[in-house]
């Protein structure tokens, strides 16, 4: 039985042709999977759990909590959802795992994450990081209207893709030492992640130890699932039937 691993699919309502890969995916793709890890970025932004309240929000955790009646369903949050919660993680039938979570998939240690925390090179993206991750700024941006959030979180996401234009390619990507150390840290497993958009399947030595890293695609075009089975790990690509 494989594993199935995906991330920055950048869901919202406006894209239906990536909806519909989506939702046909949990629908189909997923079934007979041992389980499937949804590694951050799942939706473009998330302002919080209260925002279950919006259709395409609920639509999203129902396709999920029906899927995941047959293949269990894990959520790693990314930098664009983080403020995911259990509220919901329990409408979605997921479970959710911290950054990162090592697993054993058909007895290959792999080690899970959302990638962001290896873009050590963007030293202002991991100041914003570190001061929006904190209990007192959840706290208290939690406790500001809906819609004040969703403004506040939209307009941030301009900035940051006005910021993105103006950052060299290499600082976003992952920095070698960070991939190395985490690696270290855990044993030498074979890391996946996504974040970066640069998808690829890259070989590092390290310490005489070869170490696979898997980056996953984000759902541009189309939809793109690493599918992991019996230790070898491939990636298929979704298109939309129509
Ligand atoms: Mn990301």
């Amino acid at each position: 039985m494989s594993v199935l691993f995906i991330s920055d699919l950048h869901l919202c309502s406006s894209r239906p042709e990536i909806n519909g890969i989506f939702f046909d995916f949990l629908a189909g793709g997923v079934r007979g999977a041992k389980a499937l890890y949804i590694l951050g970025d799942l939706f473009d932004y998330w302002a919080g759990d209260d925002d279950l309240a919006d259709p395409f929000n609920a639509a999203v955790a129902g396709a999920l909590a029906q899927c995941a009646l047959s293949t269990p369903v894990y959520f790693l949050r990314g930098n664009r959802d983080f403020l995911i919660g259990e509220r919901f993680a329990a409408a979605a039938g997921t479970s959710l795992i911290d950054d990162p979570t090592l697993i054993q998939a058909d007895g290959v240690p792999m080690l899970l994450a959302h990638g962001d925390t290896l873009c050590t090179d963007d030293s202002a993206y991991q100041r914003f990081r570190e001061e929006v991750r904190s209990r007192a700024w959840i706290d208290s941006f939690l406790a500001t209207p809906l819609a004040q959030r969703k403004r506040e979180v939209e307009a941030l996401r301009e900035q940051s893709e006005r910021e993105k234009r103006n950052k060299p390619a290499a600082i976003m990507d992952v920095n070698a030492e960070a991939v190395a150390s985490l690696l270290r840290a855990h044993d030498y497993p074979r890391l996946i992640h996504g974040h970066t958009h640069r998808p690829a399947q890259h070989l590092h030595t390290l310490d005489g130890r070869r170490c696979e890293r898997w980056v996953l695609g984000a759902w541009h075009e189309g939809g793109s699932v690493l599918v992991c089975e019996r230790g070898i790990c491939r990636v298929e690509d979704l298109r939309s039937r129509n």
